[in-house]
């Protein structure tokens, strides 16, 4: 057995399980039964992957990053954070902003960009985003919404 293997099993092992199920002994034609009809309770598969597509490019990550961590950066500061041409970034981030992932907000001239509401923000902070100093979440801050965000 190898190191990899190893230590795989030893994190197996001590990692409980993330769900239990009480009832596991359901026959395996019941449980398809049951799994085929959750999946088509859950609607638009298609757009989802289309919407989970758009995280599977470094630079477009390297974007959501930087507009989580200092939440209404400008798109020219993100552009030169991740050493992509401003024309590219526009580009990125009009696709993160129709997917869903980001939203724009005018400043006078500018535009600023701040995570959309859903699941992008727990997402960015699982893949290990942080956020710059002084930005916080307004719950742990309250009385400092400036740059919060949720
Ligand atoms: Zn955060």
């Amino acid at each position: 057995m190898g190191v990899g293997g190893a230590r795989y099993r030893v994190r197996m092992d001590r990692d409980p399980p993330v769900h239990v199920r009480s009832d596991d002994g359901a026959p395996t034609e019941e449980l398809v039964d049951e799994l085929r009809s959750l999946l088509a309770e859950t609607a638009g598969f298609e757009p989802l992957a289309q919407r989970m597509a758009l995280l599977s490019d470094p630079r477009r990550l390297q974007i959501l990053f930087c507009i989580h961590a200092h939440p209404g950066v400008r798109s020219s500061d993100v552009a030169r954070a991740i050493g992509a041409l401003d024309s590219t970034t526009s580009h990125a981030l009009a696709l993160l902003r129709d997917a869903g992932w980001v939203r724009a907000r005018r400043a006078g001239r500018e535009v600023r960009y701040e995570l959309a509401d859903g699941p992008v923000h727990e997402l960015l902070h699982d893949l290990g985003s942080a956020h710059l100093p002084g930005v916080h979440h307004p719950a742990e801050h309250a009385e400092e919404p400036p740059h919060g965000h949720r």
